[in-house]
């Protein structure tokens, strides 16, 4: 847990396809709007010739730039290139990615003409920042301090990634926690009944593009994740995907014309399919309206929830599956599931509630808090409890940590010996006693793992240490002492000490390994720094260029349309602003480079000069 610093503390939910960011405010979370007025921001970074967009407006000029529009970086953050679900995405996606000399996956970006590497930390930290400005805007103030949202199965690689992320988009990251355990906290299910005991939370959480559940029990006020369940490719997408080939097919059979070989028109298709999805969960019919969609034609069509829910019937009944497999996993019967809470924006889908409610035999399910924002609002309560201003309405809640995968060593035969089991509150402390696995061993390898799975190699290895100087004796005689310690902060110090001489060894665990060394974090600090100043240069010249540009088009519509205004003044004055404002406009016109914000200025201190003597006459 990172120090605080001073100011608001927020919640970022930095999802796989969409972000959302929350803080605790007269007395209540607020989800705060971007600067378009969304309560969430896609995860969405674009680069062009010309400047570089985040959120909103990258995910709007995503058709005409496909391989420079980068999503997902949270399906890449702390993996290695050669993972298993990085092949399989990266055939997926229109923008390329590459492995490092480290074995780190990279996406590979044009910038302004130059080729560029990117991190997956830096991408998503540009989300992150992205977030952070949205919720500057809103205070009016440097916001630094916050708490990030993970899903339930990131291993440790994956965190520290996340938080680098945080790092370098200039957060002070009090915490990561698990996005199932933020919702359960946005519904106050941790201080619900707690005189009864261990309470049982499932939650379905249904995004853009994965479907997440996860079982945790309450206990005491900690949190532990029982299993996970889901699937990475299912989620909102998919059913715009079938909205958009039934449109396709409909276009197909009124038109005779095929639209499914033009990325434009699929894109403006998926982007309108998208929007009658969400009407739809409110709305039980609602129309599909393209102008200029193909051809000339401009495509209008209607679709009924009835329809969008026989579309999609299939992809519905499969988010049942992992709901039972989380529930075996966990050796737990429906009936013994105190809670089911709804998180991720597809939830909203009034079908997906239907058969989840009759899964849990008609169970009320916890939908009260938009189930986009439910993540984010827990995070922000999480925040305001770290910063320490006490609340009444949350001063009862506390959070333990837990680690998130089991800690041990290998052993005899490449097997992994559990020292401390995942889920367990930390701080902790931990001893064994392990013995020479060979006849006269003078030296013993500790090799330190996480992972669940019984062999070693299929595990990650954070690190290793010898001991040496043990005395020479048979097999199972020598005793060594092998000691795991976790600090509040996560991080494990492991020693292992021979008991009959005394000689200790130790370890810390940073687990740098496929990590960013300090010095590149620094290095993309600098790099974020440099964007945000491009980001600034650009706007300026941009709202100087359109500042000349409302100022001319202003000047000449009056002297076009107002007859009073034009009246009123000898031919001479006239025929000199006339000249003016249609000078400049042809070259607003003929350069269409951007140019130096003073140039602009220029130009329109020359218009000016020309009109304010006309205007203070009249
Ligand atoms: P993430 O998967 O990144 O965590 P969200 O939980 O915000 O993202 O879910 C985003 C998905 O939710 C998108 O596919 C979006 O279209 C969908 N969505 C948002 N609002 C609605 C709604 N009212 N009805 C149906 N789907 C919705
Ligand atoms: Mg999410």
């Amino acid at each position: 847990m990172a120090a605080k610093e001073e100011g608001p503390a927020i919640g970022i939910d930095l999802g796989t396809t969409y972000s959302c960011v929350a803080v605790w405010k007269n007395d209540r979370v607020e989800i705060i709007t971007n600067d378009q007025g969304n309560r969430t921001t896609p995860s969405c970074v674009a680069f062009t010739d010309k400047e570089r967009f985040i959120g909103e407006p990258a995910k709007n000029q995503v058709d005409m730039n496909p391989c420079n529009t980068v999503y997902d970086a949270k399906r890449l953050i702390g993996r290695r290139f050669e993972d298993e679900s990085v092949q399989r995405d990266m055939q997926l996606w229109p923008f390329k990615v590459v492995a490092a000399d480290d074995g780190k996956p990279m996406i590979l970006i044009n910038n302004k003409g130059e080729e560029k590497k990117l991190a997956p930390e830096f991408v998503s930290s540009m989300v992150l920042s992205k977030m952070r400005q949205v919720a500057e805007d809103y205070h009016g103030t440097t916001v630094k301090n916050a708490v990030i949202t993970v899903p339930a199965y990131f291993n440790d690689s994956q965190r520290q990634a996340t938080k680098v992320a945080g790092e370098i988009a200039g957060l002070n990251v009090m915490k990561i926690i698990n996005e199932p355990t933020a919702a359960a906290i946005a519904y106050g299910l941790d201080n619900k009944y707690s005189c009864y005991g261990e309470r049982n939370i499932l939650i379905f959480d249904l995004g853009g593009g994965t479907f997440d559940v996860s079982l945790l029990t309450i206990d005491n006020d900690i949190f532990k994740v029982k299993a996970t369940a889901g699937d990475t490719h299912l989620g909102g997408g998919d059913f715009d995907n079938n909205v958009v080939n039934h449109f396709v097919k409909e276009f197909k059979r009124k038109y005779k014309q095929d639209i499914s070989g033009n990325p434009r028109a699929l894109q403006r298709l998926r982007t309108a399919c998208e929007r009658a999805k969400r009407t739809l969960s409110f709305t039980t019919e609602t129309i599909i309206q393209i102008d200029c969609f193909f051809n000339g034609i401009d495509f209008y069509s209607n679709i009924s929830r009835a329809k969008f829910e026989e579309l999609n019937m299939d992809l519905f009944r499969k988010c049942l599956e992992p709901v039972e497999k989380c529930l075996n996993d966990a050796e737990m019967n429906k009936m013994s599931v105190h809670d089911v809470v709804l998180v991720g924006g597809s939830t909203r889908i009034p079908k997906v509630q239907q058969l989840l409610q009759d899964f849990f035999n008609g169970k009320t399910l916890c939908k009260d808090i938009n189930a986009d924002e439910a993540v984010a609002y827990g995070a922000a309560i999480q925040a305001l409890l770290l910063s320490g201003q006490c609340n009444e309405k949350v001063k009862d809640l506390t959070l333990l940590d837990v680690i998130p995968l089991s800690l041990g060593i290998e052993v005899e035969g490449g097997y992994m010996s559990v020292m401390i089991p995942r889920n367990t509150a930390i701080p902790t402390k931990i001893e064994k006693i392990y013995f020479n696995s060979c006849d006269n061993q003078t030296t013993m390898e500790i090799d330190v793992y996480e992972g669940e799975r019984p062999r070693t190699r299929d595990n990650n290895l954070l690190g290793s240490f010898n001991l040496y100087g043990i005395p020479p004796a048979p097999k199972g005689d020598s005793k060594v002492n092998v000691c795991f310690d976790i600090d509040a902060n996560g991080i494990l110090n492991v020693s292992a000490e021979d008991k009959i001489t005394g000689q200790i060894e130790n370890i810390t665990i940073t687990n740098e390994n496929g990590r960013l060394s300090k010095a590149e974090i620094v290095r993309m600090i600098n790099e974020a720094e440099k964007y945000k100043a491009e980001d600034e240069e650009y706007k300026k010249k941009a709202d100087a260029r359109r500042a000349l540009e409302n100022f001319a088009y202003k000047i000449r519509n009056r002297v076009k349309y107002e007859k009073n205004f034009s009246s009123q003044f000898d031919s001479t004055d006239m025929k000199k602003l006339k000249k003016a404002v249609g000078l400049a406009i042809n070259w607003l016109d003929d350069t269409e480079e951007l140019l130096e914000a003073y140039i602009y200025q220029h130009k329109m201190e020359e218009l000016e000069r020309i009109y304010n003597p006309i205007i203070r006459n009249m």
